[in-house]
């Protein structure tokens, strides 16, 4: 394995001015006047001081919101809102190389990944443009005796609320402001405490295309205070929240304080099936990167590798091979294939994941350690690959969250099909196979939100997935992703 070494890397963002809450359009400090400081993983130091919002914070939000959504953002038509978020997109294009190595410092994501975001993201923007105007309702027959018509109208739901994971904040917000923009709903946006700095950036650039005042509120803070108060406030009609299914049964719960519509999205331990016909060629490093790609610090990554037991021992042997060729190491190196996991407290859980693992009897083949020398300072693992797990192993029931890829053997696409859903989650999954039949009858028969055929994690914003299961519902993309943002009004008319 290549370690890349450590270098300082500077950020215009990063002045050393407390980062504030975006409230109403004004840019405030929490009413406590409380700040927590952001630390960049790969070095363990500060990188920026943030004003911790509460719940006074998360109210005032919401009344802003509230006003905004009722206030002049109401009038606005759908060709205005698409004009803005092709503004916003434009802006993002001019901005982007400071705004992704932001999340590179943040949340310590390669540049080689965050770069590729920046096609991601103004897709994400132009595609629910084109959503903005294309809002519709229906006219409806019916049989009521007279003389009557029927339609429906869709209506903005009101005010949501996003909260939103640190493993991938630059995208995972958008899933909330891109409908929330092109329907003529406003949002009040928690960032996670470990990755906040994207989305305020990303605020400021909004605001520089044109965003009105109080149309997206950014506010964040712990999940137990400002976290919660959004979830329960009595004055947001829809939470969209991605995390841990544990937080998300609490946002379920507090949804039916004012029943808030949800859409959780939640986590994962997905099904990686190769089978003895597929092309080894692909399949070794698909697979691999299917776990290891962002440290695994992925809701969808493939952590459970179903091998058929006649390649069993080859391929776990290249896989391992494939993981002592990955460079680790600096995040802001263009070379960096894999960077550190996002806290101390992330590299305690994965090691003693690993630890666990062994005690449970499965092998390391290879990996599992914390790296020191230059990278000692941050929170670096080696990707790691186990061999010998069973699916009743912990090891291949939690979600551990980092490089940690368990490999287990099969016999028959009967026998998989049963291990593969053998999982409390149902979030993503893949085949690798030659045999197209074999392809449709094993995606069909995994029961998860989306599933892939001889590749990995590969999404876009104008398609759709989501999760079933414990992973959550509510799917996200797509063209009827708006719909979540909309309710629909009935309308009876006398005509004569
Ligand atoms: P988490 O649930 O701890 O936190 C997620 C967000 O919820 C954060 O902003 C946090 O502050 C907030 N929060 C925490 N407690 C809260 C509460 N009581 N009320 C309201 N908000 C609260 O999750 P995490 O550890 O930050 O993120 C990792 C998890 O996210 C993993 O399980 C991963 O699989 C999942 N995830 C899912 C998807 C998906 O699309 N399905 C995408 C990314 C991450």
């Amino acid at each position: 394995m290549e370690i890349i070494e450590r270098q300082e890397t500077s950020h215009p963002f990063l002045d050393g001015h407390p980062k504030r809450l975006l409230i109403g359009g004004q840019w405030v400090n929490s009413v406590t006047g409380e700040t927590f400081e952001v630390t960049n993983p790969a070095t363990g130091k500060v990188i920026a001081t943030v004003a911790r919002g509460n719940a006074q914070d998360i109210d005032l939000a919401v009344r802003a919101a509230r006003a905004a959504f009722e206030g002049p953002w109401s009038t606005w038509s759908p060709f205005d809102r698409q004009n803005l978020m092709l503004k916003i997109a434009d802006t993002i294009e001019k901005n982007f190389d400071d705004l992704g190595l932001l999340e590179t410092l943040d949340m310590g994501a390669p540049v080689a990944r965050t770069s590729m975001f920046k096609r991601w993201m103004l897709q994400a923007f132009r595609f629910y443009a084109a959503q903005a105007v294309n809002i519709r309702g229906e006219t409806l027959e019916n049989s009521f005796p007279g003389s009557f018509m029927s339609y429906t109208v869709k209506d903005p739901i009101g005010v949501v609320g996003g909260i939103i994971p640190w493993n991938g904040p630059l995208i995972t917000q958008l899933w909330s402001i891109c409908p929330t923009l092109a329907t003529g709903c406003t949002l009040v946006l928690k960032p996670a405490e470990e990755a906040p700095l994207s989305s305020l950036r990303l605020a400021e650039l909004m605001m520089e295309a044109g965003l009105p005042d109080g149309v997206v509120n950014v506010v964040p803070g712990p999940g137990a205070t400002a976290g919660a108060a959004l979830a329960e406030h009595p004055d947001v009609n829809k939470i969209a929240f991605t995390g841990s299914t544990a937080t998300g049964k609490r946002i379920v719960e507090a949804s039916a304080l004012n029943m808030k519509k949800v859409a959780v999205e939640l986590g994962g331990k997905s099904p990686d099936i190769v089978f003895e016909d597929a092309d080894l060629d692909i399949a070794v490093p698909g697979a691999a990167m299917g776990c290891f790609g962002n440290t695994g610090q992925v809701c969808y990554a493939g952590t459970r590798l179903f091998v058929q037991r006649s390649i069993h021992d080859a391929f776990a042997q290249r896989l391992a091979d494939f993981a002592a060729t990955l460079r680790v190491g600096d995040s802001c190196d263009p070379a960096t294939q894999l960077g550190p996991l996002v806290s101390k407290a992330q590299l305690d859980r994965v090691t003693s994941y690993v630890d666990l693992a062994q005690q449970e009897g499965a092998r390391v083949m290879f990996g599992g350690e914390r790296l020191g020398g230059s990278l000692a300072e941050g929170y670096f693992v080696t990707p790691t690959v186990l061999a010998g797990v069973n699916n009743d192993m912990r090891v291949a029931r939690e979600e551990i969250f980092g490089p940690v890829i368990s490999i287990i053997p099969f016999d028959d696409e009967a026998e998989v099909i049963h291990l593969a859903n053998q999982t409390e989650y149902g979030l993503g999954g893949a085949v690798w196979t030659r045999d197209v039949g074999r392809a449709h009858r094993v995606s069909r028969a995994i029961k998860a939100g989306i599933l892939w055929v001889n590749c990995y994690g590969v999404t876009d914003p104008s398609v759709s997935y989501g999760g079933t299961k414990m992973s959550g519902y509510g799917s996200k993309g797509g063209p009827h992703h708006i719909e979540d943002y909309l309710y629909s009004k009935t309308v009876w008319l006398r005509t004569a």
